[in-house]
């Protein structure tokens, strides 16, 4: 199979800030892997977290042969090299994406999934608690049936980000610390807030993870503790469920056996997205349907999603039911 890859940057709508930092663009990889007269095309945000880059992306795709199956993906994933999930994710969206095309199959149809998954949540980035009130009014009549609040200022104000965001909206909300609080701090703040869940409030392998998800009244999520299938197990001891995102995971086959396995340890599963265009979150789309909650706003925070397809309606982000994975890159080379 013919393949070529290549970085693209995406611009944001408005600058998005978490604990960890702001951005007004992203970069991510797409790949595209042709056979018999069909492309396939798959995309994957590297994490900065965790020393991946679009320049790591493209080297690792350097080295990367695919034979002559897009459906033989055993045999085509034992010979990938190790490292750069990203970049493996996006090889395995544009495979999926050729074998829709060449079977005349949307992705949910291949996996035998339902095609429609519960309704994203949108992202309310870190600012301060007036700030992020002004910005959740500002989207009340987009459509969206939940917001998920970016939390760890590390200035003492997080419980007073949740009041205000309440303060303006009924919907349910979510928070999200990345990594910022302390035992001691997430068992002060995390009781006050109202909130159905909270996101990896320590830092990844915290020692103190057990102790906080048996005392936290609320459940907490782990992100950035849990990349792969190998990680699932040990996420049991320090939360109640996990955030799988494709960019971490390497794509949409090792995100169902997470989910799979998550199910059969009890955890509740949540599918995540990064910064990406409607290519990559297309991925998530098609699985979404096996997750208990959706975070797939990525494409909806550009200034202008290049590859649309992805369908928005009443809160969800719905497959294309069109071969592979239905979208569409407009003013993209290659495409
Ligand atoms: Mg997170």
């Amino acid at each position: 199979m013919e393949f070529r890859a290549h970085k693209a940057t995406l611009r944001l709508a408005e600058t998005f800030t978490i604990s960890r930092g702001s951005e007004d663009e992203a970069d991510v990889v797409q790949v595209e892997i042709v056979h018999n007269g069909a492309t396939g095309y798959g995309e994957a945000a590297p994490i900065e977290r965790y020393d991946e880059s679009a320049a790591s992306a493209l080297a690792w795709l350097e080295h990367v042969t695919l034979g002559d199956d897009p459906f033989a993906l055993d045999e085509i994933f034992d010979t990938l090299p190790p490292g750069e999930q990203a970049a493996r994710a996006a090889v395995d969206a544009a495979l999926y994406d050729l074998q829709g095309k060449l079977t005349g199959r949307p992705v949910y149809q291949l996996l035998g999934v339902r095609p429609v998954g519960p309704p994203t949540s949108w992202t309310i980035w870190l600012g301060d608690p007036d700030d992020m009130a002004r910005r959740t009014e500002k989207i009340a009549s987009r459509g969206f049936k939940r917001l998920k609040l970016k939390l760890g200022g590390f200035d003492g104000l997080d419980v007073e980000r949740v009041k205000a965001v309440r303060s303006v909206t009924e919907l349910p909300l979510m928070c999200d610390a990345n990594e910022a609080w302390t035992l001691d701090e997430a068992l002060e703040v995390i009781p006050q807030l109202d909130v159905e869940y909270c996101e990896q409030p320590l830092k990844a392998g915290d020692p103190d993870g057990p102790t906080l998800k048996e005392r936290s009244p609320v459940p907490i999520y782990v992100d950035e503790d849990c990349h792969t299938l190998a990680d699932v197990e040990r996420c049991k001891q320090r939360a109640h469920g996990i955030n799988i995102k494709l960019a971490k995971s390497g794509g949409i086959r090792e995100a169902v056996r997470m989910a799979n396995a998550a199910r059969a340890l009890g955890l509740g599963v949540m599918l995540g997205c990064m910064v990406e265009s409607g290519l990559g979150i297309a991925a998530g789309a098609h699985i979404a349907s096996l997750m208990d909650h959706v975070d797939l706003d990525g494409n909806l925070l550009l200034a202008s999603d290049p590859w649309p397809g992805v369908e928005f309606v009443d809160g969800v982000q719905r497959p294309s039911t069109r071969p592979g994975l239905g979208v569409e890159g407009h003013g993209v080379p290659g495409a």
